[in-house]
Formats: structure tokens, C-alpha cells, sequence
């Protein structure tokens, strides 16, 4: 959008600086414009800063979180409990959680399901998800996607595939106000949502907004999470 007044080169730092998060045309132009006239050896210096750490890091190849070291450091961690996994949408969501005192793992997805924009499950760490877990030693999956529609609708597909597994799965309490990125939430209100969280069971209905108690449906409580959640 616009971007045919540039030449060639800045119209394509426009076009990578638009694919970031929070990025719109606008910020990206006015972005590629401020580095466009930037003294040379700055500018070089952010080339390189982006650079060193594309070669550094990898995603960890048992959890997927952005790390240097592989398995990253809460994987190597031999204190942290391993029968409990986090799943969270970013790197970012899982630093927000590390900080409210979780001493679970983790497992990065890599994003959130977005039909309508073409994410689907294979372009998520789904797979990877569903291997941990049918390696064993795993009694809880805690789904912790943002309370988004994208994210809503991932936890639901996450039930539904790991319901079968034979997991405890629950998601985390509502503490947290729709919309908003884990990223931004604080210490004390994401440690709520955390101890808070809820068995997702077979019988519970998907969509129940509200304060409510969970028990108050009559759903049995019989600690068999293991059906599969047939929803929708
Ligand atoms: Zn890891």
C-alpha cells in the first residue's frame, strides 16, 4: 500500500517489517524510512543484531521454545515437573508464565489456529505435542492459549485431539480478560489463572462464561478425564 513510491530495496524491508507482530503498513513504512536514514554503521548494527540471533537460536526440539541451547534450559532442568506441561501459543506467553512461579515444562505451539488464515494444525508444533505425551510419564496438559477466539478455538482443538490420550487436561482460569496477551498480564493474575485452572472434561459444556462454580452443572466429578471430548 503506497509502497510503490520506494525503490526496490526499502520496499522490501517494508514488506518483512509489515510481517511482524503489531506491524502495520504505516509503522512499517515509517520504520523502513527511519532506517533508510540511519548513519550506516547503526543501521549494520541492527542487521547483525538480527542476524546473530537467527543463527543462535532454534526452536527446542522437545518443547519448541526459542533457545540456544538444545534441549533449552527449563527442558534440561532436571527440578521442574515434567509430568505437568504448559502449552502456550509463544515464547513470549511462556516467559509471562515462568514469571507467576510455574515449575512445571512447557510446549510452545508456535502460534494459534487461524482457519481463515490459512494456520492450521500441521503448521503448529501439534504433532511434536501429541508425541510427549504419547511417550508417557505426562499427567497433566495445561492449556494456557490467550483468552482470544484464536486461542479459545485452539484449546478446544487441543481437547479434542488429547482427550483420547488418556491426560489430565485443563485450561487456565478466566482470571485473565478476553483479549488480552498473557504477555501483558501480571505475575499475580496469571498465577491465579494458573492455580484456578480447570479440568476440561468430557461433559462440560465449551462455551460457560462467567463466575459460576464449576460443579454447579451436575457433570460428574469422577476424576475420569479420559473420554474423548466430543464438542461442538
Ligand atoms: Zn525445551
Amino acid at each position: 500500500m503506497g509502497s510503490g513510491v520506494y525503490t526496490e530495496s526499502v520496499a522490501s524491508l517494508i514488506d518483512e517489517l509489515k510481517r511482524l507482530p503489531g506491524i502495520g503498513p504505516r509503522t512499517a513504512e515509517r520504520l523502513a524510512s527511519h532506517v533508510a536514514g540511519l548513519p550506516k554503521d547503526r543501521a549494520l548494527r541492527l542487521a547483525d543484531a538480527i542476524r546473530d540471533v537467527t543463527r543462535s537460536v532454534r526452536p527446542c526440539s522437545e518443547c519448541a521454545n526459542i533457545t540456544e541451547l538444545d534441549p533449552c534450559k527449563i527442558c534440561a532442568d532436571s527440578s521442574r515437573d515434567r509430568a505437568l506441561i504448559c502449552v502456550v501459543e509463544r515464547t513470549r506467553d511462556l516467559h509471562a508464565i515462568e514469571e507467576s512461579g510455574y515449575r512445571g515444562v512447557y510446549h510452545v505451539l508456535s502460534g494459534a489456529l487461524a482457519p481463515l488464515d490459512g494456520i492450521e494444525p500441521r503448521d503448529l508444533t501439534v504433532e511434536q505435542l501429541l508425541s510427549r505425551v504419547r511417550r508417557g510419564g505426562v499427567a497433566e496438559v495445561i492449556l494456557a492459549t490467550t483468552p482470544s477466539f484464536e486461542g479459545e478455538q485452539t484449546a478446544l482443538y487441543l481437547a479434542e485431539v488429547l482427550g483420547p490420550m488418556g491426560v489430565r487436561l485443563s485450561r487456565i482460569a478466566r482470571g485473565i480478560p478476553v483479549g488480552t496477551q498473557l504477555e501483558f498480564a501480571n505475575r499475580a493474575s496469571l498465577a491465579d489463572a494458573l492455580d484456578g485452572r480447570r479440568e476440561v472434561g468430557a461433559a462440560e459444556p465449551p462455551r460457560r462464561r462467567g463466575g459460576r462454580a464449576p460443579n454447579d452443572d451436575g457433570r460428574p466429578e469422577d476424576g475420569s478425564p479420559k473420554e474423548s471430548s466430543s464438542w461442538s
